[in-house]
């Protein structure tokens, strides 16, 4: 790329570990770099916790369930925090917005106006939820009265990922905080910087020292020490690819039990009908893959076209991706941004050059945009077929792959063969066609005639191999939450 990227108006204020309500370097002293995605330059030096620094957040957090008084407050107390921390997320949404974009390459635009507003919405929402949880008087079958308390587990333990980082920081943080739960978080190594901030917005709120910490690291090291540690109770939130998933599952399994809530990868389908309108279908198809650079959990990446509006289809496809602005995030206009870094960047590449090698059409794109960055062009392959790498891989990257279908039941069938099952996409305007496969396709969330809509309310998660658990609305408040039964005889019967 030959423009200079804009230096960003913001400083990075916070590089320490948060345990116990105070920033510290991590006991090994050990920093590491995040780097810049537009240009692989060094943003800053993070300290890097591991074992030993996750073992005193987890004993911070500990005592701050244990003492409290979090989870001693009222609810009502809780609330207002939680609350006052969405003010300040909004109060201070531009920063926040800029750090995200210069940590992760994302466009500011989709930032400022899209993820850092949905994150202050989800945050109200759980703050909302938190003195409206309540057990149930229960119906006995003699002379009992009987009831559940719903009580915070105690101990969560959060992983996310580098794609939504401050996304994924308010999906784990809202509910777990609104139920009761201490908590200790683990940001991607590759985007330590915004969760450092919201953290400490947190504690200006009103948060006891102790209920949140945050220690960035690596996934091998502090990742795993969280997912293995005997003192976080049950719960364990992981967002991230599946093959880590499984070890975390493993680690989670063998240490002491800890449930463990999984949102993992995918290969979504995105059902383009013969009686779609084409023009409209080509545009959401292409938001459902490109957006956030292609690196979204429930991409639309496998683009089924009916063969009767196939060609059309793809040369307008081709067309759209040739127009899609790829450049500097900070600049007005860029719809696209670098990917998140050079082992993911060096990944796409060699996924592209299977699909050519395998024989698919590369329509558009297939190389990198200039010679600084991670940047890389809008990419269509069309004449996909099932057995291709490109059709069965989540590439995690700005790769259209476009295939043909003939009817209902052999979509349904190919939609559904993969070991994922996160999210699908029906584009029609036959109520029939929308109800058969609504019901048919095997997917934690299907959109319909939209795509990547995502709701504080709506719960989010996988079938199969793309995790368990939901995330989001009330069912994200089930994984924080313990139902205790309690029974105390009655002793007048006639009042049964
Ligand atoms: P990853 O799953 O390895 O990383 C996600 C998180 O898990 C990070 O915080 C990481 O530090 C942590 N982690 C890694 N190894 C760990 C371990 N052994 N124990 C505990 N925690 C561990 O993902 P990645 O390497 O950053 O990306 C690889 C692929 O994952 C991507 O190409 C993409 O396909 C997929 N991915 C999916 C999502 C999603 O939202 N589903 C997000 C990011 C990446």
């Amino acid at each position: 790329m030959s423009e200079v990227p804009i230096k960003p108006s913001v400083e990075v204020k916070y590089t320490q570990l948060l345990i116990d309500g105070k920033f510290v370097d991590a006991a090994s002293g050990k920093t590491f770099q995040t780097l810049d995605p537009r240009t692989g330059e060094v943003i800053a030096n993070v300290a890097e916790g591991d074992a030993e620094d996750i073992n005193r957040s987890v004993a911070a957090a500990r005592k701050a369930f244990d003492e409290g008084p979090w989870p001693k407050m009222t609810a009502y107390e809780r609330q207002k925090i939680l609350l006052r921390f969405a003010d300040l997320l909004e109060q201070h949404s531009d920063e926040i917005a800029a750090l995200e974009v210069w940590d992760n390459g994302k466009p500011y635009q989709q930032a400022a106006t899209n993820e850092i507003p949905t994150v202050i919405r989800l945050m109200r929402y759980y703050a909302g939820w938190a003195d409206k949880i309540h057990g149930l008087t229960v119906p006995a079958d003699g002379p009992y009265h009987m009831q559940t308390l719903h009580e915070p587990i105690g101990v969560a333990g959060g992983i996310i990922p580098w794609n939504f980082p401050l996304l994924m920081f308010a999906w784990k943080v809202g509910p777990a905080l609104a139920c009761g739960n201490t908590l200790v978080l683990k940001p991607a190594e590759q985007t330590p910087l915004t969760a450092l901030v919201a953290a400490k917005l947190l504690h200006e709120a009103g948060l006891p020292p102790g209920v949140l910490n945050v220690i960035p690291g690596y996934g091998p090291t502090a990742g795993a020490a969280l997912a293995s540690h005997m003192d976080v109770d049950k719960v364990l939130a992981f967002t991230g690819s599946t093959e880590t998933g499984k070890i975390v599952l493993e680690l989670a399994t063998k240490s002491n039990l800890k449930s463990v809530s999984l949102e993992l990868g995918g290969k979504s389908p995105f059902i383009v009908c013969e009686d779609a309108d084409i023009d409209k279908a080509v545009e959401l198809a292409h938001f459902a893959l490109f957006f956030n650079q292609g690196q979204c959990c429930a991409a639309g990446s496998r683009t089924f076209v009916h063969e009767s509006i196939y060609d059309e289809f793809v040369e307008k496809a081709k067309q759209r991706a040739l127009k899609r602005s790829v450049g500097d995030p900070f600049k007005e206009g860029i719809e696209q941004g670098p990917q998140i870094d050079d082992d993911q960047f060096n990944k796409i590449l060699k996924y592209i050059k299977s699909g050519v090698e395998s024989g698919a059409t590369l329509e558009s794109g297939g190389e990198r945009l200039g010679d600084k960055g991670y940047y890389i062009k809008p990419t269509v392959f069309s004449n996909v077929k099932d057995d291709m790498l490109i059709a069965k891989d989540e590439i995690f990257g700005p790769v259209q792959t476009i295939l043909k279908f003939k009817d209902l039941d052999e979509v349904i069938r190919r939609a559904n063969s993969t070991h994922y099952g996160l999210a699908a996409g029906i584009f029609s305007q036959n109520i029939d066609t929308i109800n058969t496969l609504t019901r048919a396709l095997k997917a934690g969330t299907v959109w319909v005639n939209c795509y990547d809509v995502f709701d504080a309310a709506l719960p989010f998660g996988g079938y199969k191999m793309s995790g368990h658990g939901r995330e989001n609305g009330f069912h994200g408040l089930e994984n924080y939450l313990q139902v205790k039964s309690v029974c105390t005889p009655l002793v007048n019967p006639a009042w049964l």
